[in-house]
């Protein structure tokens, strides 16, 4: 089986590759199958994840693996939410991004700087079947960046029972306890069920 990975950011493909590489199919990325950007227009995780893996896969035909993903801190009610790779204007960078989450949280004190990273990865089969799962990762908001590592707001998110941000932390442990490995491990367990189940019938 071909398995086309909806999405143009090289920091969640390069993760899908680590945590996908125990899955005995053939992955494809834009650069094989190139495929139109789709607009996140949904309310939640899970329906722009949605939207993405049908959009890519009826445009290529192909079964696509898509994800939504992003921060929610407690002291802003959720925000960013959905809304986390736009935090600060439709071509934010993520250094824009997290100067005004860091910028809003001035003056929150440390044990109300909770926040959770979500993910909602789906894969989409060209007949029309879908397999969808959640995970999340909670943790809190440095006063800070620290590190290198990683995308997004990794620099400020330190995960629950660390005292180093992910952006310090690397892939050998964000790959081991991230909100993406967590919805991918259910994600692939429901794939070889649906796959096993399919090849018996
Ligand atoms: P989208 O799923 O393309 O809407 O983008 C999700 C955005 O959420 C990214 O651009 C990041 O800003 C943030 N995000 C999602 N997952 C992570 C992560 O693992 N680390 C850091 N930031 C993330």
């Amino acid at each position: 089986m071909r398995l086309l990975l909806g999405t143009k950011n090289r920091g969640k493909l390069r993760e899908l590759f680590a945590l996908l590489k125990d899955l005995p199919v053939e992955l494809l990325t834009v650069e094989e199958v190139p495929f139109s950007d789709v607009p996140e227009t949904g309310w939640t995780f899970r329906e722009n994840a949605c939207a993405k893996a049908r959009a890519i896969s009826d445009e290529t035909g192909l079964p696509v693996l898509a994800e939504d993903s992003g921060l929610e801190v407690d002291a802003l009610g959720g925000a960013p939410g959905v809304r986390s790779a736009r935090f600060a204007g439709e071509e934010a960078t993520d250094e824009e991004n997290l100067r005004k989450l860091l910028t809003l949280l001035e003056g929150v004190p440390d044990g109300e700087r909770g926040a959770r990273f979500v993910c909602v990865a789906v894969v989409r089969l060209p007949d029309g079947t879908e397999l969808i799962a959640e995970g999340e990762l909670r943790g809190r908001i440095a006063r800070a960046p620290r590190g290198e590592h990683g995308f997004g707001y990794d620099p400020v998110f330190v995960p629950e029972g660390y005292d180093r941000t992910l952006g310090e932390l690397g892939p050998s442990v964000k790959d081991e306890i991230s909100h993406r490995k967590r919805a991918l491990e259910s994600l692939k367990r429901r794939l070889r069920e649906h796959l096993a189940s399919a090849s018996a019938g």
